[in-house]
């Protein structure tokens, strides 16, 4: 592998530091990533030069704030291959963007209608759909792929004439699988269902590329992809954002205004109701630059390669049970017979190696898989492989240590 993590980890300030005196292993990517410099720089940047209003260009500053905001709109839309800026609406992140869809479809929806999600949902996108079924007697029924994200017979008999609006993850948070999701979106568009794809854990990694996907909505979060937290995206094809009621009205989103009534904006700031999270915008932008600027195929197979090494250290293990795949996967999810994640998490964290554990909000595919949670090391373009050695050392240790108590 000629990719060299060590040269980008200088961008990563953050990770140099040490965590109960050893240093520090950052392996809860999935969670939230690090930032890099360049995005640090341009919110500070913002701050120091530019902070203003916008939209509201009657001075020097507002009109840098609005251009600066709206040129972010415009690297989104690059970013994901969208065909205008108009297509990009901002929101506080992917959980965020899920809740205006179910907010915005609410009057399109009958009694006994279906909104199919899949078995490997994350409660973002599961809750919000769930709510919207108990608000209108919508039918929400569940897609039963398997475990390793792959296609039951029985799947294409859930896709039928009822089917209202089809939402998937592309890539699983708990376990790290990818959606059969062209299979899915093809089966769900036969129908003339209302597609969304939850891309939270794809966009850090994968290019994403919503022309081709051919979803009527695309979302996710900035704070997964290098980017900051409270900002997120919503894609939308024109025709699926006009459908949707704006989840919260006020100033922005208007044209017109009376005592009587309202006339609303033109997409895309016609679901964008109040000052914006400019700072957000602006910071998230720089990530798309800093992950285009990237030799990309390497990135990701050098984050692959971390997490299939990870899993070939560890399948030896008698007491380790794995849930992520081997390969093209990007994290490892595994549990121990007998030693509560949580356990191992805490050695873990003494020993300066951050992961996660628990139900990654995954609560209804940990009840299927049979376990309360599972123990997730996830991996980003700056971690080495010394660290992946470690997180496998330790645990071995953890598990000697926490085995025998
Ligand atoms: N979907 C998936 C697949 C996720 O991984 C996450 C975050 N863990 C979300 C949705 C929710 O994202 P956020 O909390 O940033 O809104």
């Amino acid at each position: 592998m000629t990719f060299d993590p060590l040269s980008i980890r200088s961008s990563f300030p953050i990770l140099n530091q040490m965590a109960h005196g050893h240093s520090l292993a950052y392996l809860d990517n999935a969670a939230t990533t690090q930032k890099p410099l360049c995005v640090l720089d341009a919110i500070q940047d913002y701050y120091r030069n530019t902070n203003a209003n916008v939209h509201r260009g009657a001075h020097f500053l507002s009109v840098r704030a609005t251009n600066q905001f709206e040129g972010a709109r415009d690297t989104i839309a690059r970013f994901i291959n969208a065909p205008t800026q108009s297509h990009v609406i901002w929101t506080k992140g992917t959980t965020e963007a899920i809740n205006m869809v179910t907010y915005g479809l609410e009057h399109l929806l009958e009694k006994n209608d279906e909104i199919l999600i899949t078995s490997l949902e994350h409660h973002a996108n599961l809750v919000p759909w769930q709510q919207l079924a108990s608000r209108t007697g919508a039918v929400l029924r569940i897609l039963p792929l398997e475990a390793n994200g792959q296609w039951k017979a029985e799947c294409e008999s859930y896709f039928t004439q009822k089917t209202r609006i089809f939402a998937a993850t592309q890539v699983s948070n708990a376990i790290g699988v990818s959606t059969p999701l062209q299979t899915m979106l093809s089966l769900a568009k036969e129908q003339g269902a209302m597609t969304l794809v939850d891309g939270a854990q794809v966009v850090a990694h994968y290019p994403v590329d919503v022309e081709t996907l051919d979803c009527d909505f695309y979302v996710f979060s900035g704070h997964k992809m290098y980017g900051p937290t409270g900002i997120g995206v919503l894609y939308g094809k024109i025709p699926a954002l006009e459908a949707l009621t704006p989840y919260q009205t006020g100033g922005e989103m208007v044209r017109k205004v009376s005592y009587q009534a309202t006339e609303f904006n033109d997409l895309p700031y016609r679901l964008e109701a109040g000052t914006p999270n400019i700072e957000g915008a602006i910071g998230l932008a720089a990530a798309c630059n800093f992950l285009t600027e990237q030799d990309r195929p390497a990135l990701l197979a050098w984050e692959q390669s971390l997490a299939t090494y990870t899993y070939k250290r560890l399948k030896s293990e008698k007491s380790i049970i794995l849930y992520s795949p081997e390969t093209n996967t990007t994290l490892v999810s595994l549990s121990v017979s007998n030693i509560h994640t949580m356990d191992l998490n805490a050695y873990l964290d003494s020993q300066g190696i951050g992961v996660r554990s628990g139900s990654h909000c995954a609560q209804p595919l940990m009840t299927e898989l049979g376990i309360e949670g599972t123990l997730r090391a996830s991996f980003a373009c700056y971690n080495t492989i010394e660290e992946a050695n470690r997180f496998c050392d330790v645990l071995i240790e953890a598990i000697d240590i926490l085995g025998d108590e």
